[in-house]
Formats: structure tokens, C-alpha cells, sequence
């Protein structure tokens, strides 16, 4: 039985406000600038000849793409025109470092944005305490932590503060120690059972 695609990621973007040094983008960001997604009609191609499951959740991602509302728009509209043809119900979903939450926040009540997520980080530039104790509940928390981090307070707190709404991730490219993995495993299950 053939595979059925039930995601899709879409990069439309390497452009970023900002410089986190663990970004597996920077090269990429160095090669392409601020150069946009523009192969509509490769994917149009693409998605015409792939079997999709009836739902599938298109991620449109950067670089940091609420700099950008106007593409998230343009990403979504695109992919409506192509729905009922393939018949099949797309949802989308963004991730924002918090460059620009309100834009987010009003791309989701008009129905643009399904799934909203906000990137975080314990320590790096991503850190926004201030945004993340205002941010609207249906806002699902990424935590990165950096190699080493193992603030079990920080991270209680986290999960106390979003209800579960949040999802710890370990950093791409990284080595890390046993301790370290215990430590990611221990709340990866935690988070799997809740
Ligand atoms: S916010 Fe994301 S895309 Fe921007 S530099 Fe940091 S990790 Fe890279």
C-alpha cells in the first residue's frame, strides 16, 4: 500500500531577526539571503503526483516568517485553490520566535493559521519571558535548551506555566552526554503521557 504524505514543510523563508549559534540555517541563510519560496509550480507538480492522506498539516516555516505575514497569506491561499481538487483538508501551521506575535495571533483568528507555535530558548536570544506569560493558550511552546541545560526547576515551571502546552526538543548537530540524554528523556516521556 503506498506511503500517504500527511505532512508537509514548507521553507519559505531563511530570512531571521535573529542569530541563535546553533541555527542549522546559517549557511543556508549566507547562500539564499533573503531570497523568498517562489517554486509554485514545481509544487503544484509535486503535490499532484504524491498521495496524500485526507488531512495534512503544511508547516510554513522560515528563517523567522512572521516578518513576513503577507507570505503566510500568500502560502495558504495557495494551497486552498489546490484542496478541493486533490480533496484533501490542509492545515497550517507556523512557527514564530516572537518577532511579531500579533500578526500571528491575527492571521489565526481570520482562519489563516491553524496550528500557532512559539519557539523558545532557556538562554539564547529566543528567551522572551515578558511574551511567553501573555501568550494566548492555544500557543504551543518549543523549548530548545542548550547542551548541558538541565534546569528541572525552569522546566517545571515551563510545564506549570503552559500546561502541558509545550514540547521540549533537543538541539540538531549537538553531541550530547548521557546525562544529557537522561535528562531529554525523562521530560520527552513526560510529555508523551500527558
Ligand atoms: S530564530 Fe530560528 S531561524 Fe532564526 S537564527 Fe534562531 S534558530 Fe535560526
Amino acid at each position: 500500500m503506498a506511503r500517504l504524505f500527511d505532512k508537509i514543510l514548507l521553507q519559505l523563508t531563511y530570512s531571521c531577526d535573529k542569530q541563535c549559534d546553533y541555527c542549522c540555517q546559517k549557511h543556508a541563510r549566507a547562500k539564499f539571503g533573503d531570497k523568498f519560496f517562489d517554486q509554485w509550480a514545481e509544487l503544484k507538480n509535486l503535490i499532484e503526483h504524491i498521495d496524500l492522506s485526507d488531512s495534512v498539516t503544511v508547516q510554513l516555516a522560515g528563517g523567522e516568517i512572521s516578518m513576513f505575514p503577507s507570505k503566510i497569506i500568500e502560502a495558504v491561499e495557495y494551497f486552498r485553490k489546490i484542496e478541493q481538487k486533490k480533496m484533501v483538508r490542509f492545515k497550517f501551521q507556523v512557527i514564530t520566535n516572537g518577532y511579531d506575535i500579533d500578526s500571528i495571533v491575527l492571521l489565526y483568528k481570520k482562519g489563516y493559521i491553524d496550528i500557532c507555535a512559539l519557539s523558545y530558548d532557556f538562554s539564547g536570544p529566543k528567551n522572551n519571558d515578558e511574551l511567553l506569560a501573555k501568550l494566548p493558550d492555544y500557543f504551543l511552546v518549543l523549548v530548545s535548551a542548550p547542551r548541558g541545560f538541565r534546569d528541572t526547576k525552569k522546566i517545571d515551571s515551563l510545564i506549570n506555566l503552559r500546561k502541558n502546552n509545550i514540547l521540549l526538543y533537543p538541539l540538531i548537530g549537538q553531541q550530547y552526554s548521557k546525562e544529557d540524554v537522561a535528562f531529554y528523556k525523562k521530560y520527552f516521556n513526560y510529555f508523551k503521557k500527558t
